[in-house]
């Protein structure tokens, strides 16, 4: 029989995902993962329509988003899982964090033209639906852009020449501390688990996290290899944090798609994950 995974970071196009809901379910079903979860960047919009036709083929969808923090300069970004999708302080936080994402996404448009290689913003801000479609404009969205306009050949090649953390075109995010972030989760009664520590490259950061009520972190990633997902479990154990972990997948032939259906959250890791946000006071949190 087929290994089942459990997959708990994947993202949609209500962020920077090329699936529709449909087309990630259908996805996640071949792919041998029965149990998931939407992390879009700053939106919970895509939780209760995946998590709907997910119920419809026997799967189950976790609800959760990935917040973009910022800490020292850099995004740290914040997962948050069985948070309420309707909680009026998370609606509030996220739309202000999609609005600041609308301002970066027009400023990037602003440096790419001159630097002679202007995208279609009208096209992009249409695609996205406006400021009331809870879509969340993400660098690779505007890394598209630069495809359709022919500037460069694919994505990758945008953000290596363009949008790269510090490139020609980066324009930094505004918003709140990672700790602030581990808050808010809370308030809308969900549990935080800190996203692929590996990449983030901020380890000090963790101990001061889950002094701030951080529930998890992020040891099972795509860009962690063996000898990564075996320091961070290390961490999380010594540091009394329970453990979670996915794919980070955005779409068929985007980066990492290969992980999909591959890494996962080992089922004794996810059961106590489970354990752990249920008996976790929202006032602890
Ligand atoms: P944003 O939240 O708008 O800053 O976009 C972050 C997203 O851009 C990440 O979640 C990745 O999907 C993608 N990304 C970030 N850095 C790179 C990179 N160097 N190459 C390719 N994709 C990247
Ligand atoms: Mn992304
Ligand atoms: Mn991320
Ligand atoms: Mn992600």
């Amino acid at each position: 029989m087929r290994e089942q995974v459990i997959d708990l970071h994947m993202h949609t196009t209500a962020s920077d995902g090329t699936c529709s809901p449909s087309e990630l379910v259908a996805r996640v079903r071949q792919s041998g993962i029965h149990t998931f979860a939407v992390a879009d960047h700053d939106t919970v919009e895509a939780v209760r329509e995946t998590t709907e036709l997910a119920g419809r083929e026997g799967l189950t969808c976790i609800p959760a988003v990935e917040i973009t923090a910022v800490y020292e300069g850099k995004d740290v970004h914040v997962l948050g899982y069985f948070v309420d999708s309707d909680s009026p302080t998370l609606r509030r936080f996220l739309d202000a964090g999609r609005a600041d994402r609308l301002r970066r996404a027009r400023a990037m448009s602003d440096r790419l033209a001159e630097l002679g290689v202007p995208i279609d913003m009208d096209a992009l801000l249409e695609a996205a639906g406006g400021p009331n479609s809870g879509k969340a404009i993400a660098r690779p969205v505007v890394a598209r852009a630069l495809v359709a306009a022919g500037h460069v050949q694919h994505v990758q090649e945008a953000f290596d020449r363009y949008l790269a953390d510090g490139g020609p075109a980066y324009v930094a995010r505004i918003g709140a501390s990672p700790a602030d972030v581990v808050g808010i989760i809370g308030e809308a009664g969900g549990v935080a688990s800190l996203a692929h520590p590996g990449p983030l490259r901020k380890d000090a950061l963790i101990e001061a996290l889950a002094a701030e009520g951080l529930t998890a972190l992020e040891c099972f990633h795509s860009e962690h290899d063996e000898a990564a997902t075996g320091k961070y479990l290390e961490i999380a154990r010594g540091l009394g944090l329970a453990v979670t972990g996915g794919s980070d997948f955005h779409g068929p032939g985007t980066r990492r798609s290969e992980s999909f259906g591959k890494v996962g959250l080992p089922q004794q890791y996810f059961d106590d994950f489970v354990a752990r946000a249920r008996t976790t006071p929202a006032t602890a949190r």
